[in-house]
C-alpha cells in the first residue's frame, strides 16, 4: 500500500473554504489543515479525525495535492462512526430479486459495473440506462454483481475490502473496452483508492489497466442521450463525482450532503433553501441514501438514471 504523503501540506489554508465540517463548525481542528496537524502530532483519536467525511473536497482544492481523504479512507483504525443500520433498514422489504429483470450479461462494449446501488437501490434506473445505451447502439455488456468494497473500508474492515476489491478486479479484468460506473463513490474507490491500496502488490498492473478504462456513466448519458433527462431536474454534484457544474447542462446543487453523518451541512442547507428543487437527482449511492432519509418530499430524490425517459 502507498499512503498519501501528508507532509506536503504547507498550511496555506486553501482547503478550509471547501471543507463541509469546517464550514459547519468554524473550528480549525475540524478543517483539513487541522486534521493533518492532529495526525502529525499523533492525536489520531481526536473526534475530528473520525468525523472527516472522506469527501475529497480538500484534495481538489489543495495546490499541493495533499490527499487527506484517501489517507484516512485507507486507515482502518480511523474509520468514522458509520450508521450501519442505514443501508440495511432501507433494503428491508425491498426485493433484491428485482435485479433479475436486468438483461443477462452480453459481450460487447462498454461494460456496466453492476454495483450494490445499481442492483439493489435503484435497479429501475439501471435498467433505464441499459435500455438507453441499447437504443443508442452501444450494446452494453454487464459485469456480474460486484461491490467495490468501500462500505467495508468505511467500517474499518480492511480484509473484507480486500476480498471485494479482488473479486471486482478479477471480474473487470475479463472485460474489454470502457467500464461505466453509476455510483460516484464506486468511481472514487476504483480510480483513487485501488491504485494506492494495491501499490507494490501483484495486482498493481491489473489495477492500472482497469482504471484506464473506468468512466462515469453520467458522462456517457449526457453525451449520448441528453434529451432523456426531464426538464426541471437539479443534479446534486456528489463530492466524489468531481465534476465542474459548467459541464452539466442543467442546474446543480454542489454542496456536500454530509454522506454518513446524521446532519445536513450548512452550505447544503443554504443552497437547498436558495432555490428549492422539485426533482433532485444524485449520482452516488451514499448521497442517495442520505438524501432519501434526510429530505421530506418535495424534492423527489432519485438516482439520475431513474429520471431517464425510455
Ligand atoms: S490546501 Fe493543501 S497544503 Fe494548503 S493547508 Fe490545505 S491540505 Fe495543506
Ligand atoms: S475529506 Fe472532506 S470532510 Fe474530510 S477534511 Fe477533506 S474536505 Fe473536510
Amino acid at each position: 500500500m502507498k499512503r498519501p504523503d501528508l507532509s506536503l501540506c504547507s498550511r496555506c489554508g486553501r482547503c478550509l473554504s471547501v471543507c463541509p465540517l469546517y464550514l459547519e463548525t468554524r473550528l480549525e481542528t475540524y478543517s483539513p489543515r487541522g486534521r493533518i496537524f492532529l495526525l502529525e502530532k499523533g492525536l489520531k483519536n481526536h473526534p475530528s479525525i473520525r468525523f472527516c467525511l472522506r469527501c475529497g473536497r480538500c484534495t481538489m482544492a489543495c495546490p499541493n495535492r495533499v490527499r487527506l481523504a484517501e489517507y484516512l479512507a485507507l486507515e482502518p483504525e480511523l474509520s468514522p462512526p458509520f450508521p450501519v443500520k442505514t443501508a440495511g433498514s432501507f433494503l428491508k422489504g425491498r426485493d433484491p430479486s428485482s435485479s433479475r429483470k436486468i438483461p443477462a450479461p452480453r459481450s460487447g462494449s462498454p461494460t456496466l459495473f453492476l454495483s450494490c446501488g445499481a442492483l439493489y437501490f435503484y435497479p429501475e434506473g439501471t435498467q433505464k440506462f441499459i435500455r438507453r445505451l441499447q437504443e443508442s447502439g452501444l450494446d452494453p455488456g454487464l459485469s456480474p454483481p460486484l461491490c467495490c468494497g468501500l462500505p467495508f473500508l468505511t467500517l474499518g474492515w480492511t480484509s473484507l475490502f480486500r476480498q471485494k476489491a479482488l473479486e471486482t478486479l478479477k471480474a473487470l479484468s475479463d472485460t474489454r473496452g470502457p467500464i461505466l460506473v453509476l455510483c460516484a463513490s464506486c468511481l472514487w474507490t476504483l480510480t483513487d483508492l485501488y491504485p494506492l491500496f494495491f501499490a507494490g502488490e501483484p495486482e498493481e498492473e491489473t489495477v492500472h489497466e482497469i482504471v484506464s478504462r473506468v468512466g462515469d456513466a453520467l458522462e456517457s448519458a449526457l453525451r449520448h442521450f441528453p434529451e432523456a433527462f426531464p426538464e426541471g431536474l437539479v443534479l446534486h454534484l456528489s463530492c466524489h463525482l468531481r465534476k465542474n457544474p459548467r459541464d452539466i447542462p442543467f442546474p446543480t446543487l454542489s454542496a456536500c450532503c454530509g454522506a454518513h453523518h446524521p446532519f445536513l451541512p450548512r452550505p447544503f442547507r443554504e443552497e437547498l433553501l436558495r432555490s428549492p428543487p422539485y426533482l433532485l437527482a444524485t449520482a452516488c449511492t451514499a448521497c442517495y441514501l442520505k438524501l432519501k432519509y434526510s429530505l421530506s418530499s418535495p424534492p423527489d430524490v432519485r438516482h439520475w438514471a431513474e429520471y431517464l425517459s425510455v
